[in-house]
């Protein structure tokens, strides 16, 4: 008989399906499918890791808010937020449920109008728009967000020297009780700085003030933040009415909607914790009601939701690499997808699981990403059962910010597939390659190696 392998002894904490005060352990289930597709199949035909977005999740996201949004405020239009996720699929889906785009770039207004988007659809914000970005704009009759006093001299300067016309809002930062503030885009509300933009928009005779815009922040979890947000826009929608008779066609409360993902640190699930949109819609009706517009100057109310309406449509798939014992015992996992891909593991604890039935023995291990970094690291400690070499995860909520902000780095950016309505499987981004990458680069001539 020969002898066993030495394997030095770990003491392992078995939890078989045990109650805690929240209920039973959440990992002993697994995902075997994404809107009936099996995992299995789609990592066959479209390789791992890969991410899928689901457009039947989309679709009832997007047709949900705007049900509890337009039973609750008369006028509602939804702006779909690009950066939160640009690809052409996903953008065209929300467009076709009727939004409109939010852009903060001209790479992005581009995209729109690729799209076939028109201008008058199009709401521009951010901080930086070039000269030429203004002058389209105006041409193409886009809702320009003003988001500094430069940005309004620049404008008025165009409208002169071209003889043009610009339909134009303010951003307006404020104090909503969130901290800190965001007070670095837009004019501020308590200091009378939006007020001293407001004149001086009323006063040049080529811009048309249409609307009011803030978007006080990301992940919110406060819903009372928006309605102190509608009041603040409102009364000032009010005074221009009063002071100018100008009614004001729109207030955007922008997006910031918190998603079902759990923060790093967060003690309890997502899901427990964060406001529903229902809660989010009777905040913003509220507050817009305690204004008593009369019916020809209530405004539309737009909302640039992005995170809480395509999280929850984005999965990754991804495949165990290697099993290992880290130098304490502890169990790590390596899969084949990094935090160039998810990005978001920087501030979320995804929740993830297993592809296949792999039993209820569940133990704390941390994830690691195929990338020699240390940073590479997908979740510091989850519990999951023991996974083998090749077998699957699929890691949820990934569809906001995951597929704007990924890089190419050390690895490139996989295929990215939906799974449409009628349940079949449409590629919608190749995934890259070397040549793709290659294309950009230029090696001086005097660089150049022989070939040996
Ligand atoms: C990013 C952004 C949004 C979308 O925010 P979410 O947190 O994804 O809902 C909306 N409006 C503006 C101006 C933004 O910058």
């Amino acid at each position: 008989m020969t002898k066993k392998r030495y394997e030095r002894p770990i003491i392992i904490k078995h939890i078989s399906g045990l109650m805690n005060k929240f209920g039973s352990n959440p990992t002993a289930s697994y995902k075997s499918d994404i809107d009936g597709v099996a995992v299995e199949k789609l990592v066959e035909k479209f390789g791992s890791p890969l991410f899928v977005i689901s457009e039947k999740q989309l679709r009832q996201n997007q047709r949900e808010a705007y049900r509890i949004f337009k039973t609750r405020y008369p006028k509602v239009q939804f702006a779909w937020s690009y950066k939160t996720n640009y690809l052409n699929a996903v953008c065209s889906v929300f467009h076709q449920e009727n939004s409109w785009a939010e852009v903060v770039s001209e790479f992005e207004y581009e995209k729109a109008r690729r799209l076939g988007i028109k201008g008058e659809h199009i709401i521009f914000n951010g901080p930086d728009k070039s000269r030429e970005a203004l002058l389209r704009a105006m041409k193409e009759k886009a809702k320009i967000h003003i988001d500094h006093f430069d940005e309004l001299y620049t404008i008025i300067e165009l409208t002169e020297a071209e003889k043009l016309k610009a339909k134009v809002a303010i951003r307006v930062n404020m104090d909503v009780g969130i901290y800190p503030m965001w007070d670095r885009f837009g004019f501020n509300f308590e200091n009378g700085e939006a007020w001293q933009a407001i004149k001086r928009i009323i006063a040049a005779k080529n811009l048309e003030l249409v609307g009011l815009h803030t978007h006080i922040g990301t992940y919110m979890m406060s819903a009372e933040a928006y309605r102190v947000a509608a009041i603040n826009l409102g009364t000032l929608a009010k005074k221009i009415k009063n002071d100018f008779d100008k009614v004001i066609e729109y207030i955007d409360l922008g997006g910031g909607f918190a998603s079902h993902n759990t923060l790093l640190g967060q003690y309890l699930p997502a899901e427990q914790v964060v406001p529903s949109i229902e809660q989010f819609a009777d905040s913003i009706s509220s507050g817009l009601f305690e204004l008593s517009f009369t019916n020809e100057e209530m405004p539309t109310l737009i909302l640039e939701t992005g995170r809480a309406l395509v999280d929850d449509a984005g999965f990754l798939i991804s495949s165990v690499i290697a099993n290992k014992r880290l130098s304490d015992g502890r169990r790590a996992v390596i899969i084949d997808a990094g935090v160039n891909l998810l990005f978001t593991s920087f501030w979320y604890k995804h929740k993830i699981s297993p592809a296949q039935p792999n039993g209820s023995y569940t133990e704390n291990t941390t994830i690691y990403g195929p990338l020699c970094m240390n940073i590479d690291c997908i979740q510091d400690s989850i519990a999951l059962p023991a996974l083998k070499v090749g077998e699957k995860i699929v890691i949820h909520y990934v569809g906001a910010y995951d597929m704007t902000q990924w890089m190419q780095f050390i690895a490139m950016r996989p295929n990215v597939v939906m799974v449409m309505e009628n349940g079949s499987v449409e590629l919608i981004r190749k995934a890259e390659n070397i040549d793709y990458l290659m294309e950009r680069e230029r090696v001086p001539e005097k660089l150049l190696l022989k070939k040996k």
